[in-house]
C-alpha cells in the first residue's frame, strides 16, 4: 500500500519536494502513524506548524462546526470569525491592522508591497529599496524569493525583483553601511530558522530599530517561523524590547490550516486603502475559526510559557550531549526552536531517526532541527536526546 502511494506520487507530482520513504496517516498529540503502523514522535510539526498537537480534539470540533455553518464567502463581506481573529491579534501585540492570507510567502509578499506603497503615498518614489539579511528565508514566491539571502532558493529564476539586497545577519555596522534615504525598509527574521536556528546578539534587534528610526525606513519582522508562541514569547520581538512596523505570521496561527497574516500600524497600514490589495481566501470563516480556537488553547493552557520551560529542559540535555559528543559545534535556540549544528552533513542523520521513531529535519546541511508541538513532554524530549546520543556515537 505505501509503495503504490509513493510509487504514484513520486509520477503524477511535480518533483520539488525529495520525500522521505514513509507515508504519514494518522496523528494524535505528539505522535503520528505510517500507513505500516509504525509510530514517530513528531519533533518537526509540519515545521513549526502544528503547536497544539495533531488531531487536536477541539481544533476537529470547531472545523467541523464550522464546515457544517459557513466555509468561505469572499472578503467582499463581513464574518464574525475574521472579524474576531484580528481583534484577537491586534489586542496581543503593537499592530492595529490585519490584512489575511494563506501562506507565509503571501503575508511576506504583502508586507513588501504595503511597505512600497507607504513610501509611494508620500511621493517618495526611490524609496523602494528593502535589505534583508544572509541566509533569511521568506518564501518562494518571486518577490520572497527576491528578499531571500540564499542563493540556493534564487537560482534558476533570474531576473529576480529589483530592488533587494543583503547583510550578514548580527552585523549592524554592515547594517549601517547599506541603509539610505532610498532604504523602504529593513526586513529580517527576529531568529533565522532556515538559516541554522541563529538567534540576535543582544542589543541587534534594537540597534536595527535605531537605524530604521534614524533613516526614516520601516522595520518589518517576519515572525512567520517564530511567532505563536514558539520562543516562549507569543511573538519573539517581546524577547529583544523591540516592535516592528510590520509582522507576518502564518505556520503555528491555526494549527495546520492555512493562514498568514500581516500586520502593522495604523500609519504603515493606510497605505492599503480600498483595491490595493486582495485575495479571495484569505481569513476564511472556517480557517479563522481554527486560528481563533488556537489563540485561546494557547492562553488557556499558556503555551507560550511551557515553550519556555520545556524548551530550557531541552536545551540543557542539549548542551549536555553536545559535552559528550565532538561532532556537536553548537546548541542555538529559543523555546521550542532548537537546532544542533554539526561539524559535518546532518542530513544523514533524518533517515537514521525515523527509522528509530523520530521525526525531525535538517536546514542548512549542517544543522538538526526540533520544532516539536509546543505540548511536548519531558520524556519525549528524554527519548529523543537518548536516541541521538545512541546515534552519535
Ligand atoms: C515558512 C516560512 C516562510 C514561508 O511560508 P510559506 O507558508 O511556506 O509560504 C517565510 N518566512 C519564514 C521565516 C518561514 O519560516
Amino acid at each position: 500500500m505505501s509503495d503504490t502511494i509513493m510509487h504514484t506520487a513520486d509520477k503524477v507530482m511535480a518533483a520539488t519536494y525529495k520525500r522521505f520513504p514513509i507515508v504519514l496517516e494518522r496523528g494524535e498529540g505528539c505522535l503520528v502513524w505510517d500507513t505500516d503502523g509504525r509510530r514517530y514522535v513528531d519533533f518537526v510539526a509540519g515545521i513549526a506548524v502544528c503547536s497544539l498537537g495533531h488531531a487536536h480534539p477541539r481544533i476537529a470540533e470547531t472545523v467541523a462546526n464550522q464546515a457544517g455553518k459557513l466555509v468561505h464567502v469572499s472578503n467582499l463581506y463581513y464574518t464574525i470569525p475574521q472579524t474576531e481573529l484580528a481583534q484577537m491579534l491586534v489586542e496581543k501585540c503593537f499592530a492595529d491592522r490585519v490584512f489575511f492570507c494563506n501562506s507565509g510567502a503571501e503575508a511576506n509578499e504583502a508586507a513588501i508591497k504595503l511597505a512600497r506603497k507607504y513610501f509611494k503615498d508620500q511621493g517618495k518614489t526611490e524609496r523602494f529599496h528593502i535589505i534583508s539579511m544572509e541566509k533569511s528565508f521568506h518564501g518562494r514566491t518571486m518577490a520572497t524569493l527576491s528578499a531571500t539571502g540564499q542563493d540556493k532558493i534564487r537560482k534558476g529564476f533570474d531576473p529576480v525583483l529589483g530592488g533587494f539586497s543583503f547583510v550578514p545577519f548580527n552585523d549592524i555596522d554592515a547594517l549601517k553601511a547599506v541603509v539610505d534615504e532610498q532604504t523602504c525598509a529593513v526586513m529580517l527574521e527576529p531568529i533565522q530558522g532556515e538559516g541554522g536556528i541563529r538567534c540576535p546578539d543582544s542589543g541587534y534587534l534594537q540597534q536595527v530599530r535605531q537605524i530604521c528610526d534614524k533613516n526614516g525606513a520601516l522595520m518589518i519582522l517576519d515572525e512567520i517561523q517564530t511567532g505563536m508562541g514558539r520562543t516562549g514569547k507569543l511573538f519573539a520581538h517581546e524577547h529583544y524590547g523591540v516592535t516592528p512596523d510590520i509582522m507576518t505570521l502564518a505556520k503555528a496561527m491555526a494549527n495546520g490550516l492555512p493562514i498568514g497574516a500581516m500586520l502593522a500600524t495604523e500609519k504603515v497600514a493606510a497605505a492599503f486603502g480600498f483595491g490595493a490589495h486582495a485575495t479571495t481566501f484569505g481569513g476564511t470563516p472556517l480557517v479563522s475559526s481554527a486560528a481563533i480556537e488556537t489563540l485561546k488553547i494557547m492562553d488557556e493552557e499558556k503555551l507560550p510559557g511551557r515553550a519556555e520551560e520545556v524548551g530550557a529542559y531541552f536545551t540543557d540535555a542539549l548542551v549536555r550531549l553536545k559535552q559528550k559528543h565532538t561532532c556537536i559545534a553548537q546548541v542555538r535556540g529559543k523555546g521550542l526552536l532548537l537546532g544542533i549544528q554539526l561539524n559535518e552533513p546532518a542530513d544523514g542523520l533524518v533517515p537514521v531517526l525515523m527509522e528509530k521513531g523520530f521525526l525531525v529535519n535538517c536546514v542548512q546541511g549542517d544543522t538538526l532541527r526540533f520544532t516539536p508541538p509546543l505540548i511536548i513532554d519531558k520524556k519525549e524530549i528524554d527519548e529523543l536526546v537518548h536516541c541521538l546520543d545512541e546515534v552519535l556515537k
